[in-house]
This record gives C-alpha cells, structure tokens and sequence, in this order.
C-alpha cells in the first residue's frame, strides 16, 4: 500500500446507540469520508465496511480502535454491504490482523471475479461503451480514467457467502442481512428489529441519490426500486448510511428517490420522440453539465440501467445496428408524450 497525500483526516468515532460506533474514514476522491461501523456482537464485534486501501485509511480505523480499547482480534466478523472499493479495500489486510470471518454477499462475489479478470473486463466495457455509441477517443480516455480505481479491487475469498437473511446475535437482539441488489448486485442492508436501525450502506445516502448502473444480465434499476420497497416496508427509526451523518425518515426518501427515477424514465422517453438514439445521445440530453471522462463512465452506465429497466416493460425497443444499439419508443407510443412505466410510487 502507498502514502496517500491528502490529509490525516478520519479516525473519529461515536457511538450512535449503544454498542454501534461509527467511524469516519478519508476517501480520496470527492465523497469525503466512509463510514464504517463496529457493532458489538453478544461475542467479539462486528466491522461493516473497510474503507479504501490506503495507509490513511488504516491508520484512521486504528486510531478509532484504540480509542475504543479493542484490540484488532476483538473484531470477528467483517461484512461488506458492497464491493467497490471505498467499501471492500482493506478488507484483506483487516483479515490478516484481525483474524475475523468475512462475509460477502454472492452475487458481488461474482461481479468481483468478473472485474478482477482485468483484460476480459476491459475488453467488455470497450464493446459495452461501444455498443452504448460512445466514441472511439472518449472511450480511451475514460479507460484512462478508471485505471486507478481499477487496481483498488482485488479477489476476495469470503468465510461466508451471503444470500439475505443471514443473522449476527447481538445483545439488543439479532441483526438481520437484507439482500438490497440495486447499487451492486450483492449489496446488503443489516436490519436490528429490536431498536429499529438499518445500516442503509450506499442503498439509501441522505443527500445523494445512489448511482445504479447496467449490470450484465440484470434489472439493475428494476431490483434498486423492489430493494428500496423492501425496506420501505420495514419500521426503520434510524438510517445508519455509508456517507453522511445518520438520519431519520426512511419512508419520505424512498418515495423521492421513486420519484426521481420515474422522472429520469420519462426524460428519456420524452428524448426518443423522433428519431432513434444511442445511450451516448441520451447522456447529452440528460446532463446539461459537462462530465469528466470519469463521471461519464458513469452517466453511460446509469443511462443504460433505466433504458434496460424501460426495455423489459416494453416502453422502449433495442435495435444493434453496426454493434452499436439504438433506441427508440414502440410505434404505438409515439404520439402519447409518455409511456414510462417509472412512474410507480410507494
Ligand atoms: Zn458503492
Ligand atoms: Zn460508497
């Protein structure tokens, strides 16, 4: 691991509720901070989240023990909601001193061997960008781009694979894996029934709408807006995110965020009236801002995550022309103004 420049932040702790601390970790990059938690178990402590793998990282999640008065072998169990790389980054090196068993759910398993397959990968994002009408040279540069965020993920050999439904036995009582696939195929929600908390991960951010991006062979959006009503449905008290302070009013989010989505469909059907687009046009028509190669990468993924969401609802057809796919509204629609099937509220 290499000195990282920016500054000794992180390191503070709180206890929110008894026995579940957060601990704020730096992130090199515009987020800020992670929060990971430490949850005392009935045996030893639960870590959520590992922060990214850096020095400033490690050093600030030591600090935050010491100041507990926990030695690394008092954490026994690690649990990552997600694998990218703010989240799962030192979770190797956490293995290695805390001795701890470390659980992951199956599906960001899988997603993990498919990313750390560097060349297959890389190769697959340039015939994905392709097909979505990206240009050759932007291609390039957001190849570029990615690179370092690239070699911050590494193969992981989990204890446990979760699938949901999973439970830790605490002293307040049991605390629940929730399977919430949207933001990553296998992120995972922990629900205490006893005092009603839900550690939301990067499913639900107070101030930030989660990015959801096309996932191979998946309704990335599809399962988002069914995982956010799957914990719609719960009685929360408290939201404990991944970035940002706690906070409270689970059910108002999750009908914005609903919402917010309905919108983004109905923008882009609204964008095919007339001719037919690529993912890559639609991204000028829904960001009026200009996005770094980085955040375009992005944009392009979360386009097609809604375009695969409206597809599989008939509301807009696919056709592959040259490798490249273009887009357009069934004939029936054309003339309506909307169609989108987004518009559902909780
Ligand atoms: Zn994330
Ligand atoms: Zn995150």
């Amino acid at each position: 691991m290499g000195l990282t420049p920016y500054l000794e932040i992180g390191g503070d702790y709180r206890e929110i509720v008894p026995g579940v601390f957060l601990v704020e970790l730096p992130l090199p990059f515009s987020l800020g901070l992670i929060n990971v938690y430490l949850w005392r178990l009935d045996e030893g402590y639960l870590l959520v989240d590992c922060g990214m793998e850096t020095e400033a990282c490690l050093r600030a999640l030591a600090r935050a023990r010491e100041g507990l008065g926990l030695a690394w072998s008092d954490i026994r169990h690690i649990l990552l909601t997600h694998i990218h790389p703010d989240h799962m980054g030192l979770a190797p090196k956490l293995r290695d001193l805390t001795g701890a068993q470390l659980h992951v759910h199956a599906a960001d398993l899988e997603l993990l061997e498919h990313i750390t397959q560097t060349d297959s990968y890389n190769a697959w994002q340039r015939d994905f960008l392709t097909a979505a009408g990206v240009p050759d040279s932007l291609i390039a540069l957001i190849s570029g781009s990615l690179a370092d965020v690239h070699r911050s993920f590494h193969r992981l050999s989990p204890d446990r694979l979760l699938q949901g439904g999973e439970t830790f036995a605490a002293p307040a009582g049991g605390i629940e894996v929730v399977w919430t696939p949207g933001h990553s195929p296998g992120h995972v929600c922990l629900y205490e029934f006893a005092r009603r908390l839900l550690l939301s991960g990067d499913h639900i951010l107070e101030h930030i709408s989660p990015n959801i991006g096309w996932h191979p062979g998946r309704d990335a959006l599809g399962e988002y807006l069914a995982s956010l009503d799957l914990v719609g449905e719960r009685e929360v008290d408290l939201l404990l995110p991944s970035h940002g302070s706690p906070f409270t009013g689970h059910r108002a989010w999750v009908r914005r965020t609903h919402a917010h989505h309905a919108a983004r469909c109905h923008r882009i059907v609204q964008a095919l009236d007339g001719r037919p687009q690529t993912a890559n046009d639609l991204v000028a028509a829904l960001w009026e801002r200009d996005l770094s190669p980085f955040h375009y990468r992005f944009a392009i993924f979360e386009v097609m995550a809604h375009l695969e969401y409206l597809r599989r609802r008939g509301a807009v057809l696919e056709d592959v022309r040259d490798g490249v796919a273009w887009w357009r509204r069934p004939p029936a629609s054309v003339s309506s103004g909307t169609g989108s099937p987004g518009s559902r509220n909780v």
